[in-house]
């Protein structure tokens, strides 16, 4: 079924309906945005397997991290959110994404996979 267009500027009446997760207009429209916090995931690829459209395993650091937003259905990113044996994949506000991904010190993590970095010194 089609959705009309117009129901992107339909608010919510009902306040309690609103959970914080509906996009910047909050109508029927708009869509979640998923987030993974890589400093907690550890690489089992759960998530790939189930949303491969969604999610890749980062080569350096051996992390999921979500490189679509419209790459799988809602219901598919959820099941690779329950999926998840570690709960670092969130549904976020798009506009939250930018700020999410600098709180990520990609630096400062070990990467999965492979033999600790050692100094040449
Ligand atoms: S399922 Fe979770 S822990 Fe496993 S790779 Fe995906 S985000 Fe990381």
């Amino acid at each position: 079924m089609d959705t009309d267009p117009s129901s992107a500027y339909i608010q919510f009446e009902d306040k309690d309906k609103i959970s914080g997760f509906e996009p910047v207009l909050g109508g029927e429209l708009t869509e979640k945005a998923v987030w993974v916090d890589e400093s907690v995931c550890i690489g089992c690829k759960y998530c790939v397997h189930v949303a491969s459209n969604t999610f890749i395993v980062d080569e350096e650091y051996g992390r999921s991290r979500a490189v679509r937003q419209n790459g799988d259905s809602l219901d598919t990113i959820q099941e690779a959110i329950d999926t998840c044996p570690v709960d670092c994949i969130h549904w976020t506000k798009f506009e939250d994404l930018e700020r999410l991904d600098g709180s990520l010190n990609r630096d400062s993590f070990q990467s999965l996979g492979k033999l600790p970095k050692m100094s040449k010194h």
